[in-house]
């Protein structure tokens, strides 16, 4: 697993995507003559500011092309930094006139959990292929229509998980297919921090709060993608030690799954906790990785000693620019809808584990 090797295949496959781009018939016909795809950011909060603006600065096959924002303060300041015409910056009022702005490729939906269904179907509905950041959505429901929109509007639906880019994860993904240590036999998956916020979306129920609905589903892909499998069954329990900040949802969430080939996994997941580790045990060995799910450093080792500790200038200028390629040369996305989905079924059945007390099948 050398890093040179992997940086070749990559750059390799996009030579070859670019080579296709420019002479065959597999592009879309929406983007015949695009090097770059024009990004809009739903959303200008701390995810856009700090992570996928910068990013798209590094991207080879996207570029920051518009934005769209409630606040017209942040659309002046954005407006400046990244040079951007004032006819590609929208509100969420005039959003739909996106479909007639030739520059936008893609709309990146990164607003609270709540909010993406409504701007995912439209985008879609605009003719705009869409990321959408994680959780896809607070429920089963919403996803479902989320992937319809877009299967409808034939344009593509992406889900934000820059960890199924990033070849750390890649690495131990792998193992669990080519079954290098046997069976997995149990899994254990964290991930958490502490959020000293105390009136933040993360907080509220009606936004799509609630750990399950922010770091849960780091611990929760741990266990789906170190087994390679998708739980049958789960039982959960939620707590808080801070009942004063959350009211409504919970702070911290432990659940325990159970896997259609025997595995187990045991996941938490909390924003009162700093933690961020994945081990995984398998029939003859082991795995750790630690941190898990951060933006650059995760790395792990394996019981042969086998270290996984690849780098990589940024996971969401990686995301992006894989995603557009995929789009650009027909390729199927690394993290569609449906991926966004499965994981939203654990959540919705983690929540009905904790309201019945009872072990839940999916
Ligand atoms: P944030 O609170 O910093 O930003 C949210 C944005 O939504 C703000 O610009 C806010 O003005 C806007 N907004 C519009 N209507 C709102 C409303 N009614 N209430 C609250 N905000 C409203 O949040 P964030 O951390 O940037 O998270 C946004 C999305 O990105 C979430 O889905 C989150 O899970 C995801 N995210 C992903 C990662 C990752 O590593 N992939 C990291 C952080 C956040």
């Amino acid at each position: 697993m050398k890093m040179e090797r992997r940086d070749f295949l990559s750059k390799a496959a996009i030579a070859s995507a670019a080579t296709l781009f420019s002479t065959n018939s597999l592009l879309s016909a929406t983007y015949p003559a695009k090097e770059k795809l024009g990004i809009a950011l739903v959303g200008l909060g701390y995810y856009s500011t700090d992570l996928l603006a910068p990013a798209l600065q590094l991207t080879e096959k996207a570029y920051l092309a518009g934005i769209v924002t409630g606040t017209p303060s942040k659309a002046e300041t954005w407006k400046k930094k990244y040079n951007l015409p004032e006819k590609n910056i929208y509100n969420y009022q005039n959003f739909d006139q996106i479909a007639n702005n030739p520059d936008i490729d893609v709309v990146y939906v990164v607003l609270p959990p709540s909010m993406h269904r409504e701007f995912v179907v439209r985008a879609a509905k605009a003719g705009k292929h869409v990321f959408c950041e994680k959780p896809m959505a607070p429920s089963v429901a919403d996803c479902e229509a989320m992937i319809k929109a877009c299967k409808d509007n034939k344009v593509k639906l992406a889900i934000g998980y820059r960890c199924q880019h990033d070849p750390n994860i890649q690495a131990y993904m792998q193992v669990a297919k080519e079954q290098k240590f046997g069976k997995v036999k149990m899994v254990t998956s964290a991930a958490g921090y502490f959020d000293g916020r105390t009136n933040h979306w993360k907080q509220n129920k009606a936004l799509g709060g609630g750990v399950m609905g922010d770091m849960g589903v780091y611990a929760l892909q741990g266990a789906r993608l170190a087994t390679g499998e998708e739980p049958i069954s789960v039982i959960a329990q939620a707590s808080t030690t801070r009942p004063e900040i959350y009211k409504e949802v919970e702070e911290t969430m432990m659940f325990l799954l159970e896997f259609p080939s025997g595995a187990r996994a045991s996941c938490q997941t909390s924003f009162g906790i700093n933690m961020n580790y994945l081990q995984v045990n398998y029939e003859k060995g082991w795995l750790k990785m630690e941190p898990q799910s951060g933006y650059n450093g995760n790395k792990g080792s394996m019981s042969d000693g086998t270290l996984i500790n690849f780098t990589i200038k940024s996971q969401q200028a990686k995301q992006m620019d894989e995603d557009c390629m995929a789009i650009m040369v027909g390729t199927d996305l690394i993290a569609p809808g449906e991926e966004g989905l499965r994981d939203i079924r654990v959540v919705e059945a983690i929540y009905k584990s904790v309201k019945t007390g009872q072990l839940v099948k999916i």
